[in-house]
């Protein structure tokens, strides 16, 4: 039987230089797993589909066959339908399959940088899959580099491998994973397949990205977002405790605790606020409608007279339905999104930049002309596709124009896996709230309160705690600002 192309590439990668640039953060990457399964190969490529939001630059799925302890993969650039077919899927079904979708937080944007990450040693395979950033990865390189390992690529999730086979003693798997974590600092949802197609899943002790555990027709399935439980059919059973490890195997599933699984919980908020889909449920809280609370909370925060409330589709319509509701203003589309816009979208001339803009939305112009307008907006990282829109929005005849934020201002970068790394890449960083309005072309601008935020997002409830770092710059878990950016890539 013909074996799958190992690592096919895709043309249209996300480093081609024509390709529209967004100035939105990047969302980090998505993982799934599926334990068993005859279908397993299908399934995960079905689980990534619905994770791409997560990840667009490249996606893979690597598969135990049961076959010589190997495991097979198939990896690429692009989006998930670009890279794999289903025939390529048939061919590597049979036992447990993990599944990756990737924007580069670490590490270039190449395909060596693909994951799942796939290693051999002592003829066993072995395959990970990670979601966040891990902030000592440059440490740990180095001390492990000392010691005379060679690395295969520039992603800081290498070292937890070269870490596990280190520790794997007649393939104790638990005591291998406990001692490799305990060396790991920053954020990890990550996901492990054995040559053997034991998965094992495992969370920070901080608990920053998400991870859920389901059931598919009694096999297990692990996912970054329940949104891929839901096209699967899989149930959901729970979202793993921030330091939880699973160990999926014939025997059932184990769970242990992280060595430093004390550590204070601090979910990264801004999957609520921007990253997760709208349709999933983080932590027994759905995103859809934690965005419309922000909204309300902000309505209650900077009330303003206005004809009508819109979102700059797609991203502020949650909050910007919870601020209508809220203040009784009427919600209007006003803006309409070119859903037929790909990554392909290719700029004629850099004199005609603004069609990249343009393209996505177009204003209803009915709706606009004369009319004063709040926008609710889910934030702003660099200003300047808000700037446009505005100056869109003003040569329609729009009245006053109020941007309103459903959340805080961004002024300090993320090391735990969101691409807005440096202060200056961030406009809220560099200008005042009087400057910055003027900058947008505003007649008023107002942020969601953090105090405000973490009422509405239900930090009174005990087990709610939230990295907010990006906002106040108080970090749960320390780095190096000078490496923990560089380190890798
Ligand atoms: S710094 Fe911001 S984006 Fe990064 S994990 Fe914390 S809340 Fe999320």
């Amino acid at each position: 039987m013909k074996e799958p192309e190992m690592n096919t590439t895709h043309p249209n990668c996300s480093t081609c230089p024509v390709f529209t640039p967004s100035e939105r953060p990047k969302d980090e990457c998505g993982v799934f797993g599926l334990y068993k399964h005859p279908e397993a190969a299908q399934i995960t490529y079905f689980g990534l589909y619905a994770l791409q939001h997560r990840g667009q630059e490249s996606a893979g799925i690597s598969v135990n066959r049961g076959i010589n302890d190997k495991i097979f993969s198939h990896k690429g650039m692009g989006l998930v339908p670009e890279i794999f077919n289903m025939d390529d899927l048939k061919r590597i079904e049979g036992g447990s399959a993990i599944g990756h979708v990737r924007y580069s937080t670490t590490g270039d944007s190449v395909l060596a940088n693909a994951q799942p990450f796939v290693v051999n040693h002592r003829h066993r395979s072995y395959a990970l899959a990670h979601n966040g950033n891990l902030v000592n990865a440059h440490i740990i390189r180095e001390e492990l580099e000392e010691q005379g390992s060679i690395f295969q690529t520039t992603m800081d999730s290498e070292v937890f491998l070269h870490l596990f086979i280190k520790n794997l003693i007649k393939g104790d798997y638990e005591s291998a994973i406990l001692k490799a974590v305990s060396k790991l600092e920053g954020a990890y949802s990550m996901i492990l397949l054995t040559c053997k197609g034991e998965i094992i899943g495992m969370k920070d002790p901080n608990g920053f990205r998400p991870l859920a555990l389901g059931k598919l027709n009694g096999h297990y399935v692990l996912a970054s977002e329940t949104c891929a439980f839901d096209l699967i059919q899989a149930e959901f059973i729970r979202e793993l405790a921030p330091g939880e490890i699973v160990i999926i195997s014939e025997d059932g599933i184990k769970s242990i605790k992280h060595p430093n699984a004390a550590a204070k919980k601090s979910l990264c908020i801004f999957e609520y606020i921007y990253f997760a889909r709208p349709d999933s449920t983080i932590d027994g809280k759905n995103v859809y409608e934690m965005r419309k609370a922000h909204g309300r909370r902000l309505a209650q925060e900077s009330h303003v007279d206005a004809d009508l409330v819109m979102p700059f589709p797609d991203s502020g319509n949650y909050a910007a339905i919870g601020y209508a509701a809220e203040s009784g203003i009427p919600f209007e589309m006003a803006m309409i999104r070119n859903h037929y816009v790909g990554r392909s979208f290719i700029q004629p001339t850099q004199s005609m930049r603004d069609f990249a803009v343009r393209v996505k939305l177009n204003p209803v112009r009915e709706l606009i002309k004369g009319k004063d307008i709040i926008i609710v907006e889910d934030s702003i990282i660099r200003g300047t596709t808000a700037k446009t829109r505005v100056k869109a929005l003003k040569e329609l005849g729009a009245g006053k124009i109020h941007m309103r934020v459903s959340c805080p201002p961004h002024k300090f970068p993320c090391y735990y896996g969101i691409d807005f790394s440096s202060k200056g890449e961030l406009i809220a960083a560099q200008k005042p709230l009087d400057e910055l309005t003027e900058y947008l072309g505003l007649d008023s601008l107002h942020y969601l309160s953090i105090e405000g935020m973490l009422e509405a997002s239900g930090v009174n409830d005990p087990e709610a705690n939230f990295c907010k770092a990006c906002f106040d710059g108080t970090y749960p878990v320390p780095f190096d600002p000078n490496f923990t950016k560089q380190c890798m890539g």
